[in-house]
């Protein structure tokens, strides 16, 4: 796995959300092996390859359901970060919605919206977390494209875009039609890592033209000088049709929506060129909000290496290979290992010591975690989930309450 260093721009911290079986899990799985680990395992070309790699997780202690999982996708740094499975208004939700910048609701083609879909999104809303829609399971029986997005706007009140419509339905599901482009994405034998392009058959033009037309105008009606283009029928690109549909994205405005079916490894590559193509980076962000211990003064501070330290640890696990690892989200500064911070619920400076970002199938000691980044501190023994680390002189508490602490046992 390449370790170097990412800008911030190219890092996406996101979640998958979604209604039990609605398949986040086998969803989150293909990701990876599609991200992370396509390269290492070389030209995969029948779909054995990737229930091998799973069954070896699963065996070596399956990383898949820790805090945070790191992997790459056009030379962005995608951290994947795990949600709870139970949904409601505890503080464990509020802490992963905090920690993450974008989400994938993650919806099952048969059932639509459901009722922890709705709650998830509500919760997502209110975080002004920026969302794109999967609809996923478009290969069983019953599923509907059209019935997905019309309990969307029905259960959700927003108008959802696609930005690729499904090459058929049910057994006959074996592709998507890229809107943008006007290309059919086929995946041969439902097997095939890499999936292939195509012009769109004649029968498909009527359908994705109109789907275009639809999302178009949505992108828009959020832009007033693209709209004053559109309407003088003067060119746009494609590249800015995609920066504006992302800035509408990033303002909770527009809600992209792509199809798949996880289980048959397709749409999974579309997906992940959506997160970096729609979802923000940690610099989209504007500030982190905390008070200072002393005074209980609100503080924005702006999310920048150059400023003083604030991290976030949001969860705390016992590693079967690491120990006792504490997740952190840096906000600000940079937490450098063999240096100190300041615990302001303690009140103690703690030692950083060992640093470790997490990937499915290993995990790799790097020297500092960045303004942006999530990454792991091993063996910090003093230190509570909820807990902020920050400069010294420049404390600020990102969490006022105080939470329980139970300790996740991931073995
Ligand atoms: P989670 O509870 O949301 O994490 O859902 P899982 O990923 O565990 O999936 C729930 C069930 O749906 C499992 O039996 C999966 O094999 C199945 N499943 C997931 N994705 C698909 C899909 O694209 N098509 C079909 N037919 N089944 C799927």
């Amino acid at each position: 796995m390449d370790t170097r260093h990412f800008e911030p721009d190219r890092i996406r911290n996101i979640g998958i959300i979604a209604h039990i079986d609605a398949g986040k899990t086998t969803t989150t799985e293909r990701m990876l092996f599609y991200s992370g680990f396509a390269h290492k395992i070389g030209s995969v070309d029948n779909g054995t390859a990737i229930t091998d790699w799973m069954d070896q997780e699963r065996e070596r202690g399956i990383t898949i359901v820790s805090a945070a999982i790191t992997t790459q996708w056009r030379e962005h740094q995608i951290n994947i970060i795990d949600t709870p499975g139970h949904i409601d208004f505890t503080a464990e939700v509020q802490r992963a919605l905090r920690v993450l910048d974008g989400g994938i609701v993650v919806f099952d083609g048969v059932h639509g919206v459901e009722s922890q879909s709705e709650t998830v999104w509500r919760q997502a809303e209110r975080y002004q977390v920026p969302r794109i829609c999967f609809i996923n399971k478009m290969d069983r029986v019953g599923a509907s494209f059209d019935r997905a997005l019309a309990s969307i706007r029905k259960r959700l009140l927003v108008e959802p875009v696609p930005i690729n419509l499904p090459a058929g339905e049910e057994q006959d599901f074996d592709g998507v039609v890229d809107v943008l482009t006007m290309e059919l994405i086929r995946w041969p034998d439902n097997l095939g890592a890499h999936p292939e392009r195509s012009a769109l058959p004649q029968a498909w033009v009527a359908t994705a033209e109109a789907a275009r037309q639809r999302l178009f105008e949505a992108i828009c009606e959020t832009d007033d000088a693209l709209l004053e283009r559109y309407l003088a029928d003067k060119p746009i690109e494609l590249p800015e049709w995609r920066a504006a549909l992302r800035r509408a994205t990033l303002d909770n405005r527009l809600y992209p929506v792509l199809c798949g079916a996880a289980l048959r490894n397709i749409g999974i590559q579309p997906l992940l060129d959506a997160v970096v193509d729609y979802l923000p980076s940690p610099l989209d962000r504007r500030e982190v909000t905390g008070h200072h211990p002393q005074t209980g003064t609100l503080e924005h501070w702006p999310l920048r290496q150059d400023q003083p330290l604030c991290a976030l640890v949001f969860k705390t696990v016992t590693d079967p290979y690491a120990g006792q690892m504490a997740y952190i989200r840096v906000y600000s500064g940079e937490l450098r290992s063999g240096e100190q911070a300041f615990n302001p619920r303690t009140g103690d400076k703690v030692r950083i010591g060992r640093l470790v970002r997490v990937f499915a199938d290993q995990r790799e000691d790097i020297d500092a975690i960045p303004a942006g980044e999530i990454d792991a501190v091993v063996g910090l023994k003093a230190v509570h989930t909820g807990d902020t680390l920050c400069a010294f002189d420049h404390p600020l508490v990102l969490e006022s309450i105080q939470f329980p602490d139970p300790v996740i046992n991931i073995a």
